[in-house]
């Protein structure tokens, strides 16, 4: 396969989805770059609205995945060096909200 370089017309191909702006080279930064994806952070100038880009090449070509966030840059680039959410991590708060949602229906009856 032909070597990836995530920086290749990036620029000309990204427009804001909310908007239809296309970005300037100031409102994308890269938060991380490794041998074959990048992750970039759109900052739209027009409707102030932000998105990041996961862009990667695989076995099956260049994918792209992009979300609408809340995020600053600098918090997207701290959330991106956290620990992933584990199994662990959603039984316990499936286990939280389940006794909870338990004791809510039961303040309810006692009512
Ligand atoms: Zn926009």
């Amino acid at each position: 396969m032909e070597k990836f370089y995530p920086n290749l017309d990036i620029k000309s191909l990204a427009s804001c989805p909310l908007c239809n702006n296309h970005y300037s080279s100031r409102e994308i930064k890269i938060l991380s770059k490794k041998d074959e994806s990048v992750i970039l952070y759109f900052n739209c100038s027009r409707c102030k609205n932000a998105v990041i880009s996961v862009i990667s090449a695989g076995v099956f070509g260049i994918t792209a995945v992009s979300m609408v966030t809340d995020l600053s840059a600098a918090e997207a680039e701290k959330a991106k060096n956290e620990k992933a959410v584990s199994a662990d991590d959603v039984l316990m708060i499936y286990k939280f909200f389940s006794e909870k949602g338990k004791s809510i229906v039961e303040r309810q009856k006692s009512k």
